[in-house]
C-alpha cells in the first residue's frame, strides 16, 4: 500500500490506518486565477476539491447533482472510495487510470490529459483554511 502523504502538512498526522470522513468543497472555475482567459464559461464550470489531498479531484460532470450529492469522501485503511474516479494523480491514493480520466475532463488528445495532470497538481488548502471539516459549495470572491 501506498504512504498517505506526510510530506503534506495539513494531514501529517493521517496515517494509512485511519479511517475518516473528508468533505468535498465545490469552487467555481472562474475562482481560479489560470480560468481568467476562459471567464465567460469557467462561470458555467465546478471543480470539486477533496479535502484529503486538497487537490481538484473532480468537476461538476452532472451538473448541479454532483454538487448536492458529493460533498464528502470517506478513507478507510489507505482506501479512497473516489479512488477509481479522480483526476488528482498526485494522491497516493488515486487509481483511475488515464483513460477514465480523459472521459471525465471530455478529453480527446493525449496533450490534453498532460493538461490536466498539470492543473490537478497545485493544491488548494486555503479552500479548507476556514472551517475544514465542511463540504458544499463555495463562490469566487468578488
Ligand atoms: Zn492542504
Amino acid at each position: 500500500m501506498k504512504t498517505i502523504e506526510p510530506s503534506h502538512r495539513c494531514h501529517a498526522t493521517f496515517s494509512d490506518k485511519t479511517t475518516q470522513d473528508f468533505p468535498m468543497r465545490w469552487i467555481r472555475a472562474d475562482s481560479l486565477s489560470a480560468a481568467g482567459l476562459y471567464r465567460r464559461s469557467a462561470k458555467k464550470v465546478w471543480f470539486g476539491v477533496c479535502g484529503f489531498t486538497h487537490h481538484i479531484v473532480r468537476t461538476d460532470e452532472n451538473g448541479a447533482l454532483d454538487l448536492m450529492l458529493s460533498t464528502d469522501l470517506f478513507i478507510s485503511k489507505g482506501q479512497c472510495e473516489m479512488a477509481k474516479h479522480c483526476i488528482a494523480q498526485a494522491c497516493p491514493l488515486n487509481r483511475t487510470p488515464d483513460s477514465k480520466v480523459k472521459k471525465m475532463m471530455h478529453i480527446r488528445t493525449r496533450d490534453g490529459i498532460e493538461a490536466v495532470k498539470t492543473f490537478a497538481q497545485r493544491r488548494y488548502c486555503e479552500v479548507f483554511k476556514k472551517h475544514h471539516r465542511d463540504g458544499g459549495m463555495m463562490l469566487p470572491k468578488s
